[in-house]
């Protein structure tokens, strides 16, 4: 393979923009922190909802280098969304994202596959440098690659690198100064498969490369090279529409053409030492953790422990956060001016607050275990073992990771489905997901589970709170995969489904990356989530301490006036004047007039605020429940847990909170769709009303049900 190459210099331009692309798992993500630090923004690609990321690092003090890091992806084929991004950033020289460099990164330890991409981009005449990630791990394996020999034959500059370890990185960012070579060559004679119709495609349009003509005959739906000519777009539908065209007899030519040169330079350029021990180590730890029968059961029990660490470990910090807010409250209580603006911050802000505060614990744990699966590689084997089972549910293999990572959150979980590449399991894995329980019906849980169980009572080994919470996972995840089966039924399949996935060799998970992925969970979920939070808190707090027309006055005068009330003890007699003051707030008249719609499900209208203020976000009901009880109740020093189990229904005389009342409750926060951010990031993801709206009424009638069931039959 001749390589006359003609060079780009990029030393004396002030902002050179960079794409980082590679195949899924290549290590992209690890450079990118690497190359740009703390210097990151998120944000998304223009027309679609696929995050951006993009950061950047001073090359030399008049050289700014500004990465932008596109999805992984295996091919240039724009199947996926996320495959599309790419493509499209990386084939549209009109794409604002369009960059002058383009560094592709392979994982050095799988050199074949990774070297499909590299051909293609190549034969798209794209200045490209590849970074060869993983380096450390194919030394330890034993194995040569000889970099020189490869960026020969491949006329590009070729970087050894090992992320993980930042070895590398400083040389990858001065190969970006130095003079690149721009692939001259054509790494597969395109033309020998569809030589007459590109022909016909370079008449129309002019394109860098034979192999650009070729991508537009085969993808040309998705091109926007030429979208500003529409006479050669109609010119070009024109001669794609008269000639019949075999898109996967194309595909398939073109990638066994690719393979063949690939594989006689990878045979040249890496000399292999051993039988590889990480290899067979990850064959053999495979043979048991996608056992068909030890692998479920090892999936199981670790889904098992994690919620039982997460239940029992968080519990300390939450108490710790719970005692500080009592503490904040108290202080603010006695030190602060007595009036309106106090009391808006005592009982609306604080009281919000700490009900979004005490959570975080147990996102950290959670979002690191998931963090931790996902390094190893374990996440990967869950959604192998689990392709066949799902697909009996109209999901796929795919569909496990947005299920799981549903536990935490079904917000980002949803965004994650884009990896899937089959429209109908998709849609249905996008409206189920909201079922699986997350993190914001946690608090809910919590709260209602501390009411119904003590918390040293155990069963075995077990923790009775721990069982119940792990029930009601289940129960989400039930309704999960029955509600997948019924749509399976019901939609219709554009397309055939496939399940194609590599295993990667299994690794010991890198911890900055785990702390990043908290980190990150830990903001959204306190300034997205806490944001929502906090502000209803402050709505209903005006709520439930102002009235239609005098009422509040009438009240206070009542008490003060009548003698009566006067003799009892001023603590009970300000409790009394306080929950009758809430009756006849706003928020009361609210919660009244649903009571009839919600009493047989055992709710009255104090939890039907609750109801009606968590269809905002599920989360807000501890909140709520903390505002409506420091409002009927003055004394703050009890925590909400305690003034709920000391509430007493007023027509039996017993705890308002009883077993029964718990328990349809639980059931109906584990189905309602009360997360309006989902609903939002639904309809992003569909581009289509119609699925929120359908989630949204099938999962409320879901929960209105099972509630009515649950109470009538434990009343
Ligand atoms: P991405 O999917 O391409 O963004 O890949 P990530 O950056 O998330 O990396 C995938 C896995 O490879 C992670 O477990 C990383 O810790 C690991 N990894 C990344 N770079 C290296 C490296 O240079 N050497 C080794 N041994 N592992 C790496």
């Amino acid at each position: 393979m001749e390589s006359n190459k003609s060079f780009v210099h990029f030393s004396d331009v002030s902002t050179l923009k960079v794409a980082l692309v590679g195949n899924p798992n290549c290590g992209k993500s690890t450079l990118f922190n690497a190359l740009t630090g703390l210097h990151q923004k998120t944000g998304n690609f223009p027309g679609v909802t696929v995050d951006k990321k993009s950061g950047y690092t001073k090359l030399t003090s008049n050289t700014t280098a500004e990465f932008v890091d596109l999805p992984g992806t295996y091919s240039l084929y724009p199947k996926s969304i996320d495959e599309r991004v790419a493509f499209e950033v990386l084939c549209n020289p009109n794409n604002p994202d369009h960059p002058a460099v383009t560094i592709v990164v392979a994982d050095a330890s799988n050199l074949k596959r990774n070297l499909f991409l590299v051909s293609q981009i190549i034969d798209l005449k794209i200045p490209v440098i590849l970074a060869l990630n993983m380096m450390d791990l194919v030394e330890k394996e034993g194995d040569v690659i000889d970099v020189v020999r490869l960026s020969e034959r491949l006329g590009v500059k070729v970087v050894g690198i090992s992320a993980r370890n930042k070895e590398g990185v400083e040389a990858l960012k001065l190969a970006l100064l130095e003079p690149l070579p721009v692939p001259q060559y054509d790494f597969i004679d395109i033309k020998k498969i569809a030589s007459e119709l590109i022909d016909k495609i370079t008449d129309v349009v002019k394109v860098n490369s034979d192999f650009a003509a070729f991508q537009i005959i085969n993808n040309f739906s998705e091109i926007h090279y030429f979208d500003t000519e529409s006479d050669k777009k109609t010119k070009i539908k024109g001669i794609l529409n008269a000639t019949k065209i075999d898109h996967n007899k194309l595909q398939s030519q073109e990638s066994l053409e690719r393979y063949k040169v690939i594989n006689r330079i990878v045979e040249e350029c890496i000399t292999h030492q051993s039988a590889i021990k990480t290899i067979s180590f990850t064959h053999k730890l495979d043979s048991i953790l996608t056992h068909r029968i030890f692998g479920y059961a090892i999936f199981l029990s670790v889904l098992f422990f994690i919620f039982q660490t997460i239940f029992f470990l968080a519990a300390y910090p939450m108490e710790w956060i719970e005692s500080l807010f009592v503490i904040l409250t108290n202080w603010a209580e006695h030190s602060l001016p007595a009036g309106e603006l106090s009391n808006l911050l005592i009982n609306g802000i604080i009281a919000g607050l700490s009900g979004v505060v005490v959570f975080v614990p147990q996102i950290i744990l959670l979002f690191a275990f998931i963090a931790i699966l996902e390094d190893t590689g374990y996440m990967a084997r869950v959604s192998f073992i689990m392709d066949k089972l799902m697909r009996r549910y109209g999901l796929n293999g795919r569909s496990v990771i947005p299920l799981i990572s549903g536990v935490a959150c079904a917000v980002p979980a949803i965004m994650s489905t884009r990896t899937i590449s089959s429209w109908k399991e998709r849609i249905i894995t996008v409206m189920v997901t909201p079922l699986m329980s997350c993190s914001a019906r946690l608090p809910v849980y919590t709260l209602l589970i501390s009411l119904v169980a003590p918390v040293d009572k155990t069963i075995g080994f077990f923790n009775y709170q721990g069982l119940i919470l792990m029930s009601l996972y289940l129960i989400g995840f039930l309704a999960a995969i029955t509600a997948a089966w019924v749509m399976k039924r019901i939609l219709k399949a554009r397309e055939k489904s496939y399940f194609i996935m590599e295993l990667p060799v299994y690794r010991s998970p890198q911890w900055r990356t785990v702390g990043l992925t908290i980190l990150d969970k830990v903001k959204l979920f306190l300034f997205d989530a806490g944001k929502i939070i906090i502000a209803i808190s402050v709505i209903l707090w005006f709520l439930s301490s102002h009235a239609p027309d005098d009422r509040m006055e009438s009240i206070e005068k009542k008490y003060s006036n009548s003698n009566t009330i006067k003799n009892t003890d001023d603590v009970a007699r300000e409790a009394k004047m306080s929950s009758e003051k809430l009756e006849a707030s706003y928020a009361g008249i609210l919660g009244k007039s649903i009571e009839p719609a919600i009493a047989p499900l055992g709710f009255d209208w104090k939890i039907g605020i609750s109801l009606v203020t968590s269809f905002a976000a599920r989360e807000v009901f501890v909140g709520t429940m903390a505002t409506i009880y420091s409002a009927g109740n003055k004394d703050n020093s009890q925590s909400i847990r305690d003034k709920m189990r000391a509430e007493v229904n007023p027509k039996t005389g017993l705890p308002k909170f009883s077993m029964a009342v718990c328990f349809s409750l639980l059931i109906f926060y584990a189905f309602a769709m009360q997360c309006m951010s989902t609903l939002a990031v639904v309809y992003r993801e569909t581009k289509n009303w119609k699925w929120p709206t359908i989630q949204f009424f099938f999962m409320g009638a879901l929960a209105y049900l099972s509630s009515l069931l649950v109470y009538q039959l434990l009343k």
